[in-house]
C-alpha cells in the first residue's frame, strides 16, 4: 500500500465516521482501531505516516512481531482476538494499551493471576456475543452485567473500560442493528462502573454501529485496501 492510498483510505473512514458521529451528537467522539491482521508491518508505518496512531492484532504472536518491528513509532496497540491460557503471559509482557476480547470469567480470572504475579495490571474489554452465535466467542448478554461486575470484583489488576462484540453476521440491516443495541444497552449499564468504551463496528457495518451508540470502531480490510 502506498502513501496516497493509505491516505485516501482513511479519509474515507474518517469523513464517515464524522458523518454517523454527528448525527448523534457533536460530543459523541469515535476513536478509530486499524486491524492489520491481514497486513504487513511496512503498510502500518504507511499508515501512522497518513495519521492513524492505533492498531490491533488478533494473534498474541503477530502482535509480538509487528510491536517490535515497528518499536520506535509511538504507536498504540489492542488485542482483539481469543486469548489461548497459554499465551497470557506473552500478551502480558507486550504490554498492550487495551485487550478487547476478555470473553469470559474464567479467562479473567487466570489473566488475573498472572497479571498479579508480575504485579502488572492491564486494561480490558468484556466481550459479548449479543448477536448469540456459537462461531463467536463472548459472554452472553444476559449474564454480562454480572460478569462484568464479578471480574471487578475478583480481578483487581484488571482495569475494566467496558464492552466489545462483534455485529451478527448476516445481510439483514436490522439483525445487525439489534446486536448492536444489545451491546450499546449493557455498555449503559456498566457506565457507571467506569466504563468508557464500546467497542462495536468493522469494515462492513462500522455506520450502522456508530448509529447504535458504538464510541470505537476496528477497521481491518477498508483500511488497508489497495
Ligand atoms: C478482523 C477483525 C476486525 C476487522 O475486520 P474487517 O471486517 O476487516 O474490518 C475487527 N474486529 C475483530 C475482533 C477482528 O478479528
Amino acid at each position: 500500500m502506498n502513501k496516497q492510498t493509505a491516505t485516501k483510505n482513511l479519509d474515507e473512514i474518517i469523513t464517515k465516521v464524522e458523518g454517523a458521529r454527528l448525527r448523534i451528537s457533536e460530543h459523541h467522539i469515535v476513536k478509530i482501531i486499524g486491524i492489520s491482521k491481514y497486513s504487513t508491518a511496512a503498510d502500518v508505518k504507511t499508515l501512522y505516516e497518513a495519521g492513524q496512531r492505533a492498531f490491533g492484532e488478533n494473534k498474541v504472536q503477530d502482535l509480538k512481531q509487528k510491536m517490535e518491528e515497528l518499536d520506535e513509532l509511538p504507536l498504540e496497540w489492542h488485542f482483539v482476538g481469543s486469548l489461548q491460557k497459554n499465551k497470557i503471559n506473552n500478551l502480558i509482557d507486550l504490554n498492550p494499551t487495551l485487550i478487547q476480547s476478555l470473553d469470559s470469567l474464567d479467562l479473567a480470572l487466570e489473566l488475573n493471576k498472572k497479571l498479579e504475579a508480575k504485579n502488572k495490571k492491564l486494561s480490558a474489554l468484556l466481550q459479548i456475543n449479543s448477536a448469540y452465535e456459537d462461531t463467536k466467542s463472548g459472554v452472553m448478554p444476559e449474564v454480562a452485567l454480572e460478569v462484568y461486575k464479578q471480574i471487578i470484583k475478583l480481578c483487581p489488576n484488571i482495569i475494566l473500560k467496558g464492552v466489545m462484540s462483534i455485529g451478527a453476521h448476516v445481510e439483514d440491516e436490522k439483525i445487525i442493528k439489534e446486536s448492536f443495541k444489545t451491546t450499546k444497552k449493557i455498555f449503559d449499564e456498566v457506565v457507571p462502573f467506569g466504563a468508557k468504551y464500546c467497542s462495536m463496528g468493522m469494515s462492513s457495518d462500522f455506520e450502522l454501529a456508530i448509529a447504535s451508540g458504538s464510541n470505537m470502531i476496528r477497521v481491518g480490510s477498508t483500511l488497508f485496501k489497495d
